[in-house]
């Protein structure tokens, strides 16, 4: 079923994974650090269940949706073999009533920014004999916002996590600020990290960077980089 353009996009996506993966590996050199420790989630969000073929027929392992909806018709769109090949990352803004549904597809949810989405989620979980792979969400802001518990606040969360079942707590997550520099909100999610690290031995992913910092996230220490407009292409303007 593969037409011309289905051809042209493969390209382009191939291209643009290839110069991520290039960036990647410089900043890996450059810190001194492995690149089998850095993980690439490509993030699809706005874009068909094709490109997810195709990125995953170039050998991308991690997709990452922020919405549920849309990540639940996406992930159910893809053959069975794809599918299984894949980890999927919840990376959005959960609400504790949508928390069940997540826990029907996602592999990893990385958005967790409160006790009540960390108890919807184990809920769900073992409701459905599934493990999910957790990570906290800090905030790194300063001011408290849209996603992201506050760094203080951050341990207390990671332990509630733990205390969970159906969770496996992986880690941390974060998004550096629009008006701040990348390297050093990471050094604090860096930290922040540490700490949990200490009380949790197994907690040792630090997902940190996207398109226009995941150097900067590299340096860090960041073991997941959540990639989408430096793949993908541009998104529709967020609504
Ligand atoms: C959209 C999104 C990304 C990817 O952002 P790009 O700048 O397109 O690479 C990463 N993390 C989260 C939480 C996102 O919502």
């Amino acid at each position: 079923m593969s037409t011309s353009y289905d051809n042209e996009r493969r390209d382009q996506l191939a291209a643009n994974l290839a110069a991520v993966h290039d960036r990647i590996d410089r900043a890996c050199t450059a810190a001194g650090r492995d690149r089998h420790d850095v993980t690439l989630i490509a993030v699809t969000k706005f874009f068909p269940a094709a490109d997810v073929e195709h990125l995953a027929a170039l050998g991308v392992t991690d997709m990452g949706e922020n919405r549920d909806q849309e990540a639940a018709a996406k992930v159910a769109e893809l053959p069975e073999d794809v599918r299984g090949a894949l980890t999927v990352h919840f990376i959005g803004q959960l609400q504790s009533n949508k928390a069940a549904h997540v826990a029907r597809y996602a592999d990893v949810v990385q958005s967790i920014d409160r006790a009540k989405i960390a108890g919807a989620l184990d809920k769900a979980a073992a409701a459905q004999d599934r493990t999910l792979d957790a990570l906290v969400q800090v905030d790194l802001s300063g001011a408290t916002g849209r996603g992201g518990v506050a760094p203080q606040d951050a341990r207390a969360l990671a332990d509630r996590v733990a205390g969970c079942a159906a969770l496996r707590l992986r880690g941390v997550m974060a998004v550096a600020p629009l008006d701040a520099d990348p390297a050093e909100a990471f050094a604090r999610l860096a930290d922040v990290a540490d700490v949990i690290r200490g009380d949790h031995p197994e907690a040792t992913w630090l997902s940190a960077g996207m398109s226009g910092d995941l150097e900067q996230a590299v340096a860090a220490g960041a073991t997941h980089l959540r990639v989408g407009s430096a793949i993908l292409g541009s998104r529709p303007a967020a609504r």
